[in-house]
């Protein structure tokens, strides 16, 4: 049994029990039953559940964490946090965050005027909007329209410019004027991919000269008394935590100098976001080196020191984490729709009276393997496969020969993994780092896991079943674009094992896990495959199930896609239309096909159905 390094990315999330993945909550539902749930109503394609119960855990985590590191080094100020939308700013997201936070000082940060519309809409009066990124003078307008409607809100400053917009929009909206941000350009930087946020080439923030620019405009325009926080933010999936306990102290240290120039109402240390999530599902490829409660207690702990030694008041803390947050709450799941080899069982053999002396030695390799010869005869007809395919280019077999020769590799390695399969298992992991078992999923990777494609970013993935059973293929996983980038490959450092099934017998689900940060809208409609179906699962003790799906959303139909374009999709019904009726073919045909086309362009472009054999 394998367990999918479960224990290393889950954070007991979910767990493994009797063969399946089952959510760890409440009931414990099996992932299995939902997708089978949601399937019996004619939903195919690939499936996105999220479940808002992991929403309000990460975000009480969050708050436990500092308040526990508030209480424990007696510290003064208060601890708030901000949802940074563009992690995620689908509704079904969004939405069930918001209510479920309404008891804390949680609310959200925008980075441009859709998502401050968003942020004005949907957060609590009480709990704080902040809003970073690029401004105009209408974005900067927005936050005043935010401060008269009673949002506790803050406009970070990018840059000056930004500040002299500010400036200029309070002489014209008047009071009350949203609270100021300033941010910081850091020396200090994060690392990993994401990390190009900090440092002194950093794409925001403000160097110590144009800092000391900033407090004189403020101060000359009479806004000094808006200034009230400072912002860093060194990058995304902080792995290291020393180079954030180096930013807060220099950031500490700007607080207080700023303070003692006269921002009194300086009182906030926003730190950004970066908490990192942990992906992997091997040991010792850890994806951080904290825990939540030494991140809390090291920013904490910083800011205290840095506070007393310049005796000044120890500021509120701010937080903007959003794949912490997000990360988790949402899973895919892709069924699998084939596994290559499988177009090779024994019925696919076309032997001849007479066979090339390769193809019959390969017949005799196949029929003889034992346990003890098997990795001998794997090599032998490898090499037999080789000098077939020679053979085939130099003209001296057939096609017919060189499908046998395919048919017969592929049969002696499943034969040999059978043979194997409780016995040796560095063999087995040596057969199959040669040759792979390739699994068609119905997904783009383009459209769920971005990450994927863009950054190399890996997302724990496992059968949703059969976890009592050995997976014994190695995998690799393409899905149904046409684009070879589509493929996550077999990594010998990194294995990924799965079953060995027959798909057109048994269905096969596979989960992709941690997906909920980032990758729906940065999902690209590569193929124009869209966002997939996507449901949540609530629980609720009433319920006979223990749980209910709602807020269900179909992935778009081909039409919408198109429009969606700007295609004229009443243009292209016509004109399909009218093809089919131009067609030389039968009247009864004509409606036949008509019916059967409107079908499909009511429906999503996610495959359905495969054929099955013989069926
Ligand atoms: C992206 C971003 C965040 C969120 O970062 P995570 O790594 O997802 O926590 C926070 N603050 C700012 C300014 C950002 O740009």
């Amino acid at each position: 049994m394998v367990d999918y390094g479960i224990k290393y990315w889950s954070n007991d999330d979910f767990i493994i029990e009797d063969g399946v993945v089952k959510v760890n909550h409440k009931n414990k539902p099996s992932l299995l039953e939902i997708v089978e749930e949601i399937r019996e109503k004619g939903y195919k394609g690939p499936l996105l559940i999220r479940f808002p119960h992991l929403i309000y855990k990460q975000i009480t985590q969050l708050f436990c964490s500092f308040e526990n590191a508030i209480k424990e080094y007696d510290y003064k100020g208060h601890f708030k946090a901000v949802f940074p939308l563009k992690v995620n700013q689908m509704p079904n997201f969004v939405l069930p965050l918001v209510e479920c936070s309404q008891n804390l000082c949680y609310g959200l940060e925008a980075g441009s005027k859709s998502e401050l519309i968003v942020a004005m809409s949907y957060t609590n009066l009480s709990s704080p909007i902040t809003v970073n990124g690029f401004k105009d003078k209408e974005m900067i307008s927005l936050g005043f329209i935010a401060a008269k409607m009673g949002h506790d809100i803050t406009l970070t400053i990018e840059g000056l410019n930004e500040l002299l917009g500010i400036i200029e929009v309070a002489k014209e909206m008047g009071e009350p004027c949203p609270k100021i941000g300033l941010r910081i350009r850091l020396h200090s930087t994060g690392t990993g991919v994401w990390g190009k946020s900090g440092g002194i080439n950093a794409k925001f923030g403000l160097t110590s000269t144009e800092l000391l620019e900033a407090i004189r405009l403020l101060e000359d325009s009479k806004l000094l008394a808006q200034f009230s926080m400072i912002h860093f933010h060194i990058g995304s999936q902080i792995s290291d935590i020393s180079p954030l306990k180096k930013a807060i102290r220099e950031v500490g240290n700007i607080y207080a100098e700023l303070r003692k120039m006269g921002a009194s109402n300086l009182t906030c240390v926003n730190i950004g976001g970066g908490l990192a999530v942990e992906y992997t599902q091997h040991e010792d490829s850890n994806n951080r080196n904290y825990t939540l409660s030494e991140f809390s207690g090291d920013v904490v702990f910083s800011l205290k020191e840095i506070a007393r030694n310049k005796k000044e008041r120890e500021p509120n803390i701010f937080i903007e984490s959003g794949r912490y947050v997000s990360a988790n709450h949402a899973v895919l799941i892709t069924p699998v729709l084939e596994l290559f080899s499988h177009e090779y069982d024994e019925k696919a053999l076309r032997l001849k009276e007479k066979n090339p002396q390769l193809i019959a030695e390969m017949l005799d390799l196949y029929q003889s393997i034992t346990e003890k010869n098997a990795i001998e005869y794997l090599h032998d007809s490898l090499d037999h496969m080789e000098s077939l395919l020679t053979l085939f280019d130099l003209g001296y077999i057939d096609l017919t020969d060189r499908s046998n020769a395919e048919v017969l590799v592929h049969l002696i390695i499943k034969k040999i993994i059978k043979l194997l399969k409780y016995k040796n298992h560095n063999e087995i992991i040596r057969i199959q780092e040669q040759v792979q078992e390739r699994y068609l999923l119905n997904c783009s990777f383009f459209q769920s896991l971005p990450d994927y494609w863009g950054l190399a970013q890996n997302f724990p993935v496992m059968p949703l079943d059969r976890l009592n059973r050995r997976p014994t293929r190695s995998a690799s996983l393409w899905d149904i674009t046409c684009d070879s980038d589509g493929e996550i490959a077999f990594d010998a450092k990194k294995p990924l094992f799965l079953h060995d099934v027959d798909v057109t017998k048994e269905e096969y689900f596979l989960g992709f896990f941690l997906v909920g940060a980032y990758q729906e809208v940065l999902g690209m409609r590569h193929n124009l495959f869209t966002h997939p179906t996507e449901f949540s699962v609530v629980f609720d003790d009433d319920l006979n199930k223990g749980y209910e799906i709602t807020n269900l959303l179909e992935a778009q139909n081909v039409l919408d896609v198109l429009d969606d374009l700007d295609y004229d999709t009443k243009e292209i019904e016509r004109i399909l239309k009218q093809r089919i009726e131009d067609a030389k073919i039968d009247e009864d045909d004509k409606k036949e096909l008509l019916g059967q086309l409107y079908v499909m362009l009511s429906e999503n472009g996610y495959l359905r159905t495969i054929t099955k054999n013989g069926e």
